[in-house]
């Protein structure tokens, strides 16, 4: 019999997850499949249970939880160079890499969709030593989903960040970094910079078909230094798929960028809403990293 290795995190998107959990295993098995299952949690040994993925006879790898979960067994994958695909079932506070990848919010529907076989390989980007799947970003407003309290974001969900956001505007400094982006090297005072691998940060998608996880390229956005006014029509109009061409944005699509903080001060890099490493970056687009049902 054929086996699925499904992990889930219990604690996130509100334990939606949780409730499903039987029906899900039912569906499976009824594809002659078996399932086996891991709870993601604080103390668990996720690597010992994923390190030896790459039997025949496993069909997929399956997370059902946010990218946070998802970012974590991304990074055991390629640490074992693991080639068995990837399956995820969007079960988290922020699903932006399921959106990306236009995995349906459905949990029944999402596991037909991976029961299809439709398996790609798709870019995981790097930064320093660790790999992400969305997004690589420091600056306002990037780290809220990192310093957004547990309880909060399961009693909230998404509206928590914005929560943590709006606080954040008050103490926010600019800050200066020195950036390479493929051959292009320049100084500048910037607020933020976002490098997507997907296209989604915070549940916005900032346009909708520009970016792509299967061109070998990073999209990177840079807003310098503006004021909160302007920055408040300029975010609004990123995400909303207009206005990347304007003096106060840098937009670039590119197979490495490097950032160097040279003055002022900025909070921990964030990797898919979690703490990343710290400045300087070297961040670059490992193509057509693993397999995924998309
Ligand atoms: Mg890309």
């Amino acid at each position: 019999m054929r086996k699925v290795k499904l992990i889930y995190n219990s604690g996130a998107g509100q334990s939606k997850f949780t409730y499903f959990l039987d029906t899900i295993i039912e569906k499976f098995m009824e594809n002659d499949i078996e399932v086996l299952i891991y709870r993601a949690g604080d103390k668990d040994n996720l690597d010992e249970f994923l390190k030896e993925s790459d039997s025949e006879n496993l069909y997929g790898i399956i997370v059902a939880g946010g990218d946070g979960t998802i970012n974590r067994v991304v990074n055991i994958m390629m640490k074992y160079n693991i080639n068995t695909p990837l399956g995820i079932i969007p079960a988290g506070t922020s699903n932006d890499f399921a959106k990306h990848i236009n995995m349906p919010n459905n949990f029944y529907e999402c596991i037909d969709k991976i029961l299809s076989n439709n398996v790609k390989k798709v870019d995981i980007g790097k930064v320093n030593d660790k790999y992400f799947i969305n997004v690589c970003s420091a600056g306002l407003f990037t780290n809220s989903s990192q310093k957004t309290d547990k309880n909060l974001k399961n009693a909230l969900g998404k509206v928590s960040y914005f929560i943590t956001g709006a606080k954040e505007l008050f103490k926010f400094r600019p800050f200066t970094v020195n950036a390479k982006i493929d051959d292009e090297v320049f100084q500048e005072k910037i607020n933020l910079f976002l490098v997507f691998n997907g296209s989604s940060v915070g549940g916005m998608t900032y346009f909708s078909s520009g970016s792509s996880i299967q061109d070998g390229l990073l999209d990177i956005i840079i807003i310098k230094n503006c004021s909160f006014h302007e920055m408040g029509g300029l975010v609004a109009q990123v995400f909303a798929g207009r206005n990347l061409d304007n003096k106060n944005i840098v937009y670039r699509k590119a197979k490495s960028i490097n950032i160097e903080k040279v003055k002022g001060n900025c909070d921990r890099p964030d990797i898919d809403g979690d703490e990343g490493p710290e400045f300087p970056l070297n961040i670059s687009c490992i193509e057509n990293a693993i397999n995924m049902f998309l």
